[in-house]
């Protein structure tokens, strides 16, 4: 007998041998339809007018005309769906300008339904409208959960108003899942969507998107709402909660560093779960190609990690660069 014998029966490398073999062992693959592309609609800009984002290179806010054009572009690339977010021109201590019919989100959604056939998601919180940059109503420099769920309700009734498929509440107030879903109902939108940030933590990785989005909070910070990075059960509770207020998606935010929580949501409740793949990872990755740190294969490693760990949809803006190569 040789040595051959005492050698073990199985051999991993046999499945990975060549592109053919290792392409039908694949567990995971990204679907262009995995992807929700987050943007920008500012009401400030003029008809034909981008403004490039600096700390998020190739990414742009838009004005709404360039909105539509950048979506229905998309849309032939093979895109499905965009989460759309509103900058007004107008702000007030209570974010009115939220929930106005005419407001800019609300004009978007109009148009993008109009001239695609895109699902169209809208972001639904108070801090791109508050003059205070926080996602409620504020009293002595506290936010208010319970007299800020009115005004969420209302800014998601509007936007199904407009035509939007699916609210995402991003405010971390209690009981808004609640709060949106009867308004919803009670008005004949029951057959809109909800998808909750049901587990978004307070993380540094927004930046990019504060600088983006203009709402960084004139004082204090997120975290009396937002949750703790080191917390894993308590986003069950979370989940389980907005699932119980009437929830259809699940959200967590942001992705890279919480691919734990994306998996134990996934398990526990086995619900449609979204990944927000937020601007400082988008950012991280690109400032590590441009430096020439990374290649850009790093992109593609990075967005299957959060799908394997139980991700259904991806929102991310990678999403025009996966556009191209799927
Ligand atoms: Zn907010």
């Amino acid at each position: 007998m040789g040595d051959k014998m005492e050698f073990p029966i199985n051999r991993m490398r046999r499945l990975r041998k060549s592109p053919q073999i290792r392409n039908i062992m694949r567990e995971t693959t990204l679907r262009k339809d995995n992807f929700i592309y987050p943007m920008f609609v500012k009401e400030d800009l003029k008809k034909g007018q981008i403004e490039p984002i600096k700390t998020m290179p190739g990414e742009n806010r838009y004005s709404l005309s360039c909105a539509v054009e950048k979506a229905k572009i998309l849309e032939e690339k093979g895109l499905s769906s965009i989460l759309l977010f509103g900058m007004p021109s107008k702000k007030d201590d209570c974010g009115s300008s939220a929930f106005d019919p005419d407001g800019i989100v609300q004009r978007a959604v109009k148009q993008i339904k109009e001239e695609t056939d895109l699902v169209v998601m809208t972001d639904v919180c108070l801090c791109q409208y508050t003059t205070h940059g926080h996602c409620g109503i504020i009293n002595n420099e506290r936010v208010l959960n319970d007299e800020s769920l009115e005004n969420l309700a209302r800014t998601a009734l509007s936007h199904a108003e407009a035509g939007a498929d699916v609210v995402a509440p991003s405010d971390m107030m209690d009981g808004r899942v609640e709060s949106i879903r009867k308004m919803l109902d009670l008005n004949e939108y029951e057959d809109t969507i909800i998808m909750s940030y049901a587990a978004k933590y307070a993380s540094s990785f927004y930046s990019p998107f504060r600088e983006a989005a203009c709402c960084a909070p004139s004082f204090g910070d997120r975290k009396t709402y937002q949750m703790d990075p080191a917390n894993a059960k308590e986003a069950l509770r979370e989940a389980e909660l907005d699932i119980m207020e009437g929830a259809d998606i699940l959200m967590v935010k942001p992705a890279l560093g919480y691919l734990d929580i994306i998996k134990s949501i996934k398990e526990e409740f086995k619900m449609p779960t979204a990944a927000y793949n937020v601007s400082g990872e988008y950012s991280m990755i690109k400032a590590g190609i441009e430096a020439g740190y990374l290649t850009e294969d790093s992109i593609f490693e990075t967005i299957l990690s959060i799908k394997r760990a139980g991700a259904d949809l991806i929102i991310s803006n990678f999403t025009p660069y996966f556009l191209n190569i799927l």
